[in-house]
């Protein structure tokens, strides 16, 4: 190995804590030229401090991948794989469970690369040009581990002319492929953007509604997406759903997962809308909710409109409250890596004061057992919170 990049005692520190994620200011020379190899990181008397790489992506310029000297190859790679695929046979042997994350990223031991499964199939998502650019001997040491990949998709999640995604090998998936979580079946289209229909992140979320956390109730799905809460909730017993998006897709993506399910359509409506419109249109309308999901994007822009969870989520629990029926409940997720879970919990907290309600926080989420995070706050990025609220 041959390039060694310097490194500040405070971003030693801190990987010597457990933080891989290298960060700009912790290099102690400017870098020019992204070297796409694989690098050694030392102290300021040269002595090698961890083994990885430099990589741009949207958080840190870089990973640190090992802390000893036996260097990263595709025999490196497979035992990382091998022991992502092990720490996951519980959710292998469930058999109404069909798809989750195989590998994520840091804190499987390797930052830049995230994998999922979807019934057979593999999708793999590079967050950087670095990693991307070791993507022939990863794929292989991959498919050197899991030779009954069906076939394999990839996503390219960093700044680059290449197609967000691409079809690379084996089988090409149907368009949708049904997978299942907890017995209810989503349809999903592993190879159209670099989303593919679920976010496999809330599986405990959704779960809480399959069982009939939300039976014979009211349900407003804000920010649906695809409707999967919606849908979960209808598979539990929920009364009736509103599923609110304001990407026009979302209304034949939400009909077809309810389809998939055999659910009637008659108590599902599926609305092409602002939030913030309907929050108004619903007051209007006098119309009342016992359960309400929020669930934005860190950040969105709507016609001259931003949104971002930091700023605006107070807003969000407010406009809630007013079409909440009486002891209702508020589910608050964000996924937003930059809010911290106590700053998330004091806006929603604010917010509830503002309007002078009782509140209860009765239950709370984070990443489930196949997103393993890594030791840093930011790497545990969900945090899901369910208020219950006496007006
Ligand atoms: N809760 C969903 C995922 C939400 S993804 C799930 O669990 O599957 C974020 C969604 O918010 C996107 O579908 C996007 O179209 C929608 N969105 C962004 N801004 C919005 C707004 N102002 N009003 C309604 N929907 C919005």
């Amino acid at each position: 190995m041959s390039v060694k990049i310097e490194l500040t005692n405070y971003g030693i520190k801190r990987i010597r804590q457990g933080n891989p994620l290298i960060q700009e200011e912790d290099l102690k020379q400017s870098i020019k030229k992204i070297p796409l190899e694989w690098v050694e990181f030392v102290d300021n008397k040269h002595k090698y401090v961890a083994t990885g790489y430099l990589g741009k992506q949207n958080k840190g310029f870089g990973w640190v991948i090992d802390q000893t000297r036996r260097g990263i190859n595709q025999d490196f790679l497979a035992q990382k794989f091998q022991q992502a695929i092990q720490k996951r046979q519980v959710f292998f042997s469930d058999e109404t469970t069909t798809a989750f994350r195989l590998f994520n990223g840091e804190g499987d031991g390797f930052g830049g690369m995230t994998i999922d499964y979807y019934a057979d199939y593999l999708v793999i998502s590079w967050y950087n040009q670095t990693i991307y650019h070791f993507q022939k001997m990863i794929v292989a040491s991959l498919l050197q581990v899991f030779p009954t990949a069906k076939g394999l998709v990839e996503k390219i999640r960093f700044k680059s002319e290449l197609l967000e995604s691409r079809w690379l090998a084996g089988e090409k998936p149907e368009e949708p492929l049904i997978v299942m979580e907890n017995g209810v079946s989503y349809a999903v289209y592993l190879d159209e953007g670099y989303m593919t229909g679920i976010f496999l992140d809330q599986k405990e979320v959704r779960g809480r509604l399959t069982e009939g956390l939300a039976a014979g109730k009211k349900v407003l799905n804000m920010f649906s997406y695809t409707g999967a809460f919606s849908v979960a909730a209808a598979y539990g017993g929920a009364l009736e759903t509103t599923s609110v998006d304001l990407a026009q897709r979302s209304l034949a993506k939400t009909q077809e997962q309810f389809e998939v399910n055999g659910l009637p359509l008659e108590q599902q409506k599926i609305i092409v809308m602002d939030t913030f419109d309907y929050f108004r249109y619903a007051g209007r309308k006098n119309l009342t909710y016992d359960v309400i999901i929020l669930d934005p994007p860190s950040f969105a822009r709507n016609k001259k409109k931003t949104f971002s969870v930091a700023k605006d989520y107070g807003r969000l629990i407010e406009d809630s409250v007013d079409i909440l029926a009486d002891d209702g409940l508020i589910i608050a997720s964000t996924n937003a890596a930059n809010l911290s879970i106590k700053k998330f919990k004091y806006a929603i907290e604010t917010a509830l004061q503002n309007k002078k309600v009782d509140y209860q926080l009765v239950e709370s989420y984070r990443l489930p057992a196949d997103f393993p995070a890594s030791d840093f706050e930011e790497s545990n990025y969900l945090k899901v919170l369910f208020y219950t609220v006496k007006k």
